[in-house]
């Protein structure tokens, strides 16, 4: 078996994984970043739908991002009287995520990351971590490991690190739409019959639609595909489309516990969803888990300088997540949402002034992780095509 070496392995080439290498390279360090899918456009787990905060401090590729969406609609189980939040900002964007992951990708090779596409990464022995790639086994020694590696982390499990156990599942379909009459709109449905204790949603932006349920798995009565079919012959915010025969199937898990309290330790870290950085309320991981990679490059770039291990004791999950608690309440509330009364009861509350006020600011508000690292405006992800 061959055995390379670098500064910092990081295995994951979703957005955590991409942000985190190409930072690192930047900083002169030398990074092989492995992912087992065979392409960045397959295999999309993401609906990608960006918030504003991410849309201000990331200089996302522009050509890569959909329309701006300023309107929220909340409906209630059988969709009768929705509750509709018009933002006086723009609030959200959906990426073109193919693109955007290829732009991302561009960005780290230019910074000097060496990708390695369908190599997984299988464990480790001793100094030297093992993938399995596309010519057979081989292995990497590494200063540091960073598993970027999604919300089943097999780099938390090999470091002794902390796991997630409190997930959703998610699954949508994508397809284009003609440009309609109405403004660019995100649809959510509070109901625990196709979403149990989560949203099912649609996001029409005028050039795609994408129709989506997420919920725990064991609540759902007849499986997660299901409740997406059901939920997709009635769902809202899609009059005058047809739904094509060929759509995009995109879907997978999404921990909502919070961030975890041992991301770091003197051999590697954490970042994205394998570290939980993702909203336990809103389920939203794009902003966080860029966010996250910040901080991380930070002490990783700190700790090969100054070839010390112990400033990973600055990457401190437990820290992060005493900002969450308000969202872990809030989580707790959603996830007792069982039945469509309490759902309907809870629309009672939201129609009241304090009710739309609470949701406009979980909806529009800046809450969605907090400020973990100082970070310019450097042109992280490159243009898209
Ligand atoms: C259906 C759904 C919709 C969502 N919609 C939104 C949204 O609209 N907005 C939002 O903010 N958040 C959304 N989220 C959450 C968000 O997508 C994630 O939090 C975010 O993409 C996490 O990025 P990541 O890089 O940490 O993980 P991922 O994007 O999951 O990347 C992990 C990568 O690691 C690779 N990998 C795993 N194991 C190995 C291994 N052993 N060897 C090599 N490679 C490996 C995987 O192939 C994958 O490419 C959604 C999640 C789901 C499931």
């Amino acid at each position: 078996m061959t055995t390379d070496q670098v500064d910092v392995l990081v295995v994951g080439a979703g957005l955590a994984g991409l942000h985190t290498a190409t930072l690192l390279a930047r900083q002169g360090h030398e990074v092989l970043l492995v992912e087992r899918r065979p392409t960045l456009t397959g295999a999309i787990r993401t609906t990608g739908i960006f918030v504003r905060r991410t849309l201000e401090d990331f200089p996302l590729p522009p050509d890569c991002l959909g329309p701006a969406i300023r309107r929220v609609v909340l409906y209630p189980p059988g969709l009768r009287r929705p509750v509709t939040l018009d933002s006086a900002r723009d609030e959200y964007r959906v990426g073109d995520m193919a693109p955007l992951y290829v732009a991302a990708a561009r960005a780290a090779t230019d910074a000097g990351v060496r990708i390695a596409l369908g190599t997984r990464y299988a464990g480790r022995r001793g100094e030297v971590f093992l993938l399995a790639g596309r010519d057979g086994p081989t292995g990497v020694r590494a200063r540091f490991v960073v598993g970027a590696d999604g919300a089943r982390s097999r780099v938390a499990r090999d470091l002794a690190l902390d796991r997630n156990r409190h997930l959703l599942v998610g699954a949508e379909e994508v397809f284009g739409v003609p440009r309609g009459d109405g403004p660019p709109a995100f649809h959510c449905v509070l109901d625990p019959a196709v979403a149990p204790g989560y949203l099912a949603w649609v996001v029409n932006d005028g050039r795609h639609a994408h129709v989506g349920v997420a919920g725990y798995a064991h609540r759902f009565r007849d499986g997660l595909r299901g409740a997406l079919r059901r939920f997709a012959a009635t769902a809202p915010g899609l009059s005058g489309v047809d739904r094509p025969e060929e759509v995009e199937r995109r879907g997978g898990p999404i921990p909502v516990g919070g961030v975890l309290r041992r991301i770091g330790c003197v051999d590697g870290l954490l970042v994205g969803d394998a570290a939980g950085a993702v909203s336990p309320l809103t389920a939203g991981g794009l902003d966080p888990c860029l966010r996250l990679s910040e901080l991380a490059a930070a002490v990783l770039d700190e700790a090969l300088r100054a070839g010390r291990p112990t400033a990973l004791a600055h990457y401190d999950g437990a820290a992060l997540r005493a900002r969450f608690r308000g969202r872990l309440l809030l989580r707790q509330g959603l996830a007792q949402v069982r039945t469509p009364a309490v759902a309907a009861a809870a629309f009672t509350l939201l129609r009241t002034p304090p009710g739309r006020a609470a949701a406009g600011r979980i909806l529009f508000g800046d809450g969605s992780f907090p400020a973990v690292a100082p970070f310019a405006a450097r042109p992280a992800t490159g243009r898209c095509r």
